[in-house]
């Protein structure tokens, strides 16, 4: 048996994929535990919004580095027409598995990711002056904590600030969650790909009249873009809506 002249070449590619591999569940599990390291919810539902794709896509580049430094790891002949087919090979097969991530992250992932947020979001939380579950204010009840600036911004920015009391005490925990971070589904392809892009303020509100704000959304998928007009009364909610 003749040796393999690419038997070090070999050996390396297959160590890269292998250090590729671990660093890559490393990135993983290295996100599971500082995860589960958050106490709260509220920063735990940020903390996810912020960077689950994010870290779960570095990590399917690593790995896919690894599999294409594997794939080259069995070398045994090697002529220019070969090194290019393999160049070519690898660069496509390595460019398809990462689209294919990258689609299944961008479009069906966030389902997911949306009903672990939800139980986050609704959890009830816990007082602590009493250690007693507190009570999810309605919109109308959680004006009242709200200061002025608040509701504006509940009214224009697409931010959603969640009031949580503790009716033994009256201890208050207020949560903010920003809209435009946040997709909601598309009532044309379904996906959860549906967000804020722009807010426009057609007119100001004054003391007497109330004012009116449009708020333009785009579907990152699909590109189905809608509008929805918000009436601004001075510091009152006014829920109307119309789609176009
Ligand atoms: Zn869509």
């Amino acid at each position: 048996m003749v040796d393999n002249p690419y038997a070090s070449w070999n050996s390396m590619a297959h160590n890269i994929a292998y250090g590729a591999w671990v660093l890559g569940i490393l990135v993983i599990l290295g996100y599971i535990v500082r995860l589960s390291s958050i106490p709260d919810n509220k920063d735990k539902y940020d903390f996810i919004n912020r960077h689950e794709v994010k870290i779960l896509w570095y990590a399917t580049l690593i790995i896919i580095v690894g599999a294409c430094a594997y794939f080259n790891g069995n070398i045994v002949e090697l002529t220019t027409v070969l090194t290019f087919v393999r160049i070519f090979l690898t660069a496509m097969m390595g460019t398809i598995a990462a689209l294919i991530i990258q689609n299944l992250l961008k479009f069906y992932y966030p389902f997911f990711i949306e009903k672990r947020l939800k139980v986050l979001r609704y959890k009830p939380r816990i007082s602590p002056k009493t250690g007693k579950p507190m009570k999810l204010l309605s919109e109308e009840e959680e004006d009242a904590h709200l200061d002025e600036g608040m509701q504006a911004e509940e009214n224009v920015f697409s931010v959603d600030y969640d009031v949580w009391k503790d009716e033994e005490t009256g201890f208050i925990k207020i949560e903010k969650y920003a809209g435009h971070l946040h997709a909601i589904q598309c009532p044309e392809c379904n996906y959860q790909t549906f967000k804020v892009n722009r807010e426009e303020i057609l007119k100001q509100p004054t003391d007497t009249e109330e004012g009116e704000l449009v708020k333009h959304y785009q579907c990152s998928y699909c590109g189905y873009k809608a509008k929805k007009t918000v009436s601004l009364k001075a510091q009152v909610k006014t829920p109307a809506a119309a789609t176009a």
